[in-house]
């Protein structure tokens, strides 16, 4: 079902992908959004296996095509360095491709929230329980289970 990637000697392994999405801080979430225009949507985020997790509103754009069509996919850029000279840009990113779900149970949410925040302020279990308590049941957390993913970088940062 997916691609595989042309330029194989660009591929990053696997181990690579997740060091990038272990330290990155935002990604972009790509949905199909209202009347069929893609819909990438800046957002922070935190894996717990092999799933993403987010926290949303329980309204507005993102939520509304989550539930129109869960597949998606989420980017991240993890370098971006121009070299004018060379008329290139030494980059290093990430593709995941999945699916979105609405996570309903009450602990699973109330776990996913937790990682979310002790990944963004470790250490910290009274402020994030504070943070927590009067919003949970108006916040959604949203679970992207990557089905897919690829990481790739350019030629001159490979070894
Ligand atoms: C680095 C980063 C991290 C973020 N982390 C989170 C997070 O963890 N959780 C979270 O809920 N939100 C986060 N946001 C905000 C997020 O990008 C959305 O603005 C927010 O989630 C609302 O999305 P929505 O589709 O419900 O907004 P709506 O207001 O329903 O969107 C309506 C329209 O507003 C415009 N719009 C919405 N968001 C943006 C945007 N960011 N930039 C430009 N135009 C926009 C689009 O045209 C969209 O169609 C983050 C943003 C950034 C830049």
């Amino acid at each position: 079902m997916f691609r595989d990637m042309r330029r194989k000697k660009q591929q990053l392994g696997e181990d690579e992908c997740l060091a990038i999405i272990d330290t990155a801080t935002s990604g972009v979430l790509s949905l199909i959004g209202d009347g069929g225009y893609p819909y990438g949507v800046p957002l922070s985020f935190v894996r717990v296996g092999k799933t993403l997790v987010f926290h949303s509103a329980a309204e507005g754009h993102k939520i509304d095509a989550v539930k129109a069509n869960p597949k998606a996919s989420f980017t991240i850029v993890a370098q971006d360095v121009v070299v004018p000279s060379e008329y290139n840009t030494h980059f290093r990113s990430v593709i995941a491709f999945g699916q979105v779900r609405i996570v309903e149970d009450r602990n699973e949410k109330m776990a996913l929230l937790r990682a979310l925040g002790e990944h963004y302020w470790p250490g910290h279990d009274d402020e994030l329980a504070a943070e927590i308590g009067p919003r949970f049941d108006r916040m959604h957390v949203l679970a992207f289970e990557i089905e897919h993913l690829t990481g790739k970088q350019s030629l001159a940062l490979m070894q």
